[in-house]
């Protein structure tokens, strides 16, 4: 039935909101979530200087709470993953300040239990999954294209020339192959950072070559959710807006037809007001752009949940990349994340404006 209901849900946007637990040595204070909902409310209450409170009431297509478990919050996203092998376009991403839970979500907070899997590894565990079901019928080839938007530039996260790219250790590679990608995941999860001097890629959108739109990102073929995984680990960098994208190859063994479909998985950078006291230089550009790519989302969606005849895809590199998996015949998830501490009220309210203004 959920399945018949996504079917529905072509070309909508549908906007989840997260509520964070307090962490163990966070004073278990006064949460800012007075109430939670049963159809998608959320009450916040703010805190005068008087001694009352400020309350205000969002609205989404659903709320989780913060002892909602990750098996539920993929139980939701499921149906899109479904049908993503169908042929559609599928876009989910997290919105957040820092520390909101965005990673949380979408990869989870330790690979070793598959109970704390976020979103992205069960999407591809059943995207491998379904695919192999259905093989008596369609024959599915999937692979995976990761790049990162750095100060509007998209670069290739899955590729190194050796010239381009220069580990800690000095050593260079020449060969694009897994066991590279698992070699500098090894690195990253170490907590080894990358010096990175790449190419950067331009984006066409309608582009006939495959449907990509970053045609010259390396496209890596995977057969497996361990394939992703290692992949994966490389786009955990804070700094960067970071997208993954699967794109699914189907033919219909007796028709010939071929299907295809993608799903974006993005796991947005912090989306908290940076003071231009507290950055400057190099920081304070990055965070720029940043939020600038973060309010260009932003007004794609509004515009898209408005059914605005113009809906301005070309202010961003990151609205551009996702251009065809957002609005159309695509379908669009957003989870926003919140922490229910006091001092983090300013950005909660912020976060929460931004994601009703699109839903
Ligand atoms: P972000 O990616 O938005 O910066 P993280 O996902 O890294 O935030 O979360 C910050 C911290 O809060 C991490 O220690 C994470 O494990 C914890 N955390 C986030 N969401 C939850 C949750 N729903 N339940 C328990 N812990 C959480
Ligand atoms: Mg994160």
């Amino acid at each position: 039935h959920l399945y018949n209901q996504v079917q529905d849900l072509k070309g909508t946007i549908r906007v989840y909101c997260r509520v964070r637990p307090f962490l163990r040595g966070q004073s278990n204070g006064q949460s800012t979530v007075d109430f939670i909902g049963e159809n998608g409310n959320i009450m916040i209450a703010n805190p005068l200087k008087n001694g009352k409170e400020a309350r205000k009431v969002f609205s989404f297509n659903k709320v989780f709470g913060t002892n909602v478990t990750q098996d539920q919050i993929y139980a939701d996203t499921q149906p899109l993953v479904r049908s993503v092998l169908d042929g559609y376009n599928v876009c989910i991403f997290a919105y957040g300040q820092t520390g909101s839970g965005k990673t949380y979500t979408m990869s989870g907070p330790d690979l070793t239990s598959e109970q704390t899997w976020g979103v992205n590894y069960r999407a591809l565990r059943d995207l491998f999954q379904i695919s192999k079901t259905r093989g008596d019928v369609i024959k599915y080839e999937v692979g995976v294209q990761m790049v990162e938007i750095y100060n509007e530039q998209v670069r290739d996260l899955l590729v190194s020339d050796g010239s381009n790219r220069r580990y800690p250790s000095k050593l260079t590679f020449t060969a694009c192959s897994l066991k590279f990608y698992k070699l500098s995941a090894k690195f990253l999860s170490r907590g080894v950072d990358f010096t990175l001097t790449i190419r950067t890629l331009d984006i066409r959108n309608n582009s006939q070559l495959n449907g990509l739109n970053v045609p010259d990102a390396s496209w890596i073929p995977v057969s497996s959710t361990q394939d992703v995984l290692n992949l994966m680990r490389i786009g955990q960098r804070n700094r960067a807006v970071v997208s993954l994208t699967v794109h699914v190859y189907g033919k219909e063994l007796v028709s010939g037809s071929i299907l295809k479909g993608c799903l974006h998985l993005v796991d947005l950078a912090g989306s908290e007001r940076v003071d231009k006291s507290e950055a400057v230089g190099e920081r304070l550009k990055e965070s720029q752009h940043i939020n600038r790519s973060l309010s260009a989302l932003g007004d794609v969606i509004s515009a898209l949940a408005q059914k605005s005849p113009h809906v301005p895809y070309r202010n961003s590199k990151l609205t551009q990349i996702l251009q065809d998996s957002l609005g159309g015949h695509a379908k669009t998830l957003m989870f926003v994340h919140i922490n229910p501490e006091l001092n983090s009220i300013g950005e909660t309210i912020s976060t929460l404006k931004f994601a009703e203004r699109v839903s």
